[in-house]
C-alpha cells in the first residue's frame, strides 16, 4: 500500500464543556493537522494523490476553523471541540471529498490533530 501525508496548521480558540480543568476556559491553540491517505494503486503519473490536491481538499476545512472561536461554529456549537472530535471532523470532511475525486481509489487512512507539540489525537475507521 502507498501512503501520503500532508500537514496544515490553524490558530483558533476553543473551550471544553462538561470538563473540569484548564481547557474549560476559552483559550487558543496553534493546531496542526496531518491527513494521511492510503491506496494500493497509483495514477498515471505515479502518484497516490498530488500533494497539491490534498492541500486543496484540506484548505476549506482549515479556513473554516482558522482564527475562529471553534465553539461558535457548527457542529462544535453542539459537539465539544476536543482534539478527538476535531480529528474526526477532518477525517469526515476530507474523506467525502476524496471519495468523489478519486472514485474510491484513495481513502483517508487517518487524521492526527495536534493541540500542542506534545499532545495529539488520532481518528481512523
Ligand atoms: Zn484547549
Amino acid at each position: 500500500m502507498y501512503e501520503v501525508t500532508v500537514e496544515a496548521g490553524f490558530s483558533s480558540g476553543h473551550y471544553l464543556r462538561n470538563y473540569r480543568g484548564k481547557c474549560e476556559n476559552p483559550h487558543g491553540h496553534n493546531y496542526k493537522v496531518f491527513v494521511t491517505l492510503v491506496g494500493a494503486e497509483l495514477d498515471e503519473a505515479g502518484l497516490l494523490l498530488d500533494f497539491k490536491l490534498l492541500k486543496q481538499v484540506m484548505r476549506p476545512v482549515v479556513d473554516y476553523l482558522d482564527h475562529q472561536m471553534i465553539n461558535d461554529l457548527k457542529p462544535f456549537d453542539q459537539v465539544n471541540p476536543s482534539a478527538e472530535n476535531l480529528a474526526k471532523y477532518f477525517f469526515d470532511n476530507t474523506a467525502t471529498q476524496l471519495d468523489e475525486m478519486t472514485h474510491g481509489r484513495v481513502k483517508v487512512k487517518d487524521c492526527t490533530l495536534y493541540e500542542t507539540d506534545s499532545s495529539f489525537a488520532r481518528y481512523y475507521e
